[in-house]
């Protein structure tokens, strides 16, 4: 259980309010790991395999409320994943009162998150080029920094991030605790582990977002003109047929539904305008 993994009260109240009963794999090995030394880590993981938990718990464990200094620095590659980072560590720290949780990421007005930085938040979970203009306007200290989180490794790389982590990196104490998520381990991703953590064990916990074992995959390669049809061919194919068409635009979604329709299919479109 949470508690016998040494979970403070506040934590274990705010995590059964939110219905984890029992530890997930990844959470299993993460948390006392931390618990019981300061040497980096790096594991692959996926999401939905409870990372965010996985390291998240053992930093709220660790992180002094009374001290109004970031101890704790998230890197994401996207804005989405920021949020929601940033809310799951509110939630389970719900009850631990004077910690703030901040999370800066682009595409959003810069001087609405440079009040939310005025007292700094213990937690700042950032994507990396927009903490880099918040380093570079001086509103950001890392230098009390203890815990560094680089979630979606493999992602971030991918999205040419690879030059602002150096930077963030560098700007981070050296005896920092450095833990590293990643999906799929690239070579690069061993590079950036071997040159910037130290003594660090690796983890692996099982694929979550793998597809299913039992079902099989097939592909077709067909023309964009001849699509609509191909895909009608399958359906009467496989009478019984249910399915879900997956598209790249709504406009799209709207125009296979139609078409299956008027052909006299039982379909019906699905997307973010209804
Ligand atoms: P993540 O991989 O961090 O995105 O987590 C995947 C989902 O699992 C999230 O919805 C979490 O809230 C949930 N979750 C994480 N840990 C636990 C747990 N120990 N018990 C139940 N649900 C959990």
């Amino acid at each position: 259980t949470f508690k016998e993994l040494g979970m403070k009260e506040e934590i274990l109240k705010a995590i059964e309010e939110l219905g984890f009963e029992f530890p997930m794999p990844i959470q299993e090995k993460v948390i006392p790991y931390m618990e019981n030394n300061t040497n980096d880590l790096v594991a692959l993981a996926q999401t939905g395999t409870g990372k965010t938990a996985g390291f998240g718990l053992p930093i709220l464990q660790k992180i002094d409320v009374s001290v109004l200094k970031t101890q704790a620095l998230v890197l994401a590659p996207t804005r989405e994943l920021c949020v929601q980072i940033s809310n799951d560590l509110k939630n389970f720290s719900k009850y631990m009162k004077g910690l703030k949780v901040v999370p800066v990421y682009g595409g959003e007005d810069i001087v609405k998150q440079l009040r939310q930085l005025d007292t700094p938040p213990q937690i700042l979970v950032a994507t990396p080029g927009r903490l880099i203009d918040l380093i570079e306007r001086k509103k950001v200290n890392l230098s009390f920094v203890n815990f560094l989180v680089l979630d979606e490794a493999d992602e971030m790389l991918n999205m040419g991030f690879k030059e602002d982590i150096e930077t963030i990196l560098s700007k981070t104490p050296e005896n920092r605790q450095t833990l590293l998520f990643s999906a799929t381990m690239p070579k690069e991703i061993a590079n950036i582990a071997r040159k910037y953590m130290k003594d660090y064990e690796e983890i692996a916990v099982g694929k979550r977002n793998a597809g299913a074992e039992n079902v099989e995959h097939i592909y077709y390669v067909v023309q964009a003109r001849q699509r609509y049809l191909a895909l009608k061919r399958i359906v009467d194919l496989n009478p019984d047929v249910y399915g879900i068409v997956f598209c790249r635009t709504r406009q799209e979604t709207k125009e296979v539904a139609e078409h299956l329709m008027k052909d006299g299919y039982n379909a019906d479109a699905l997307h973010g305008d209804l």
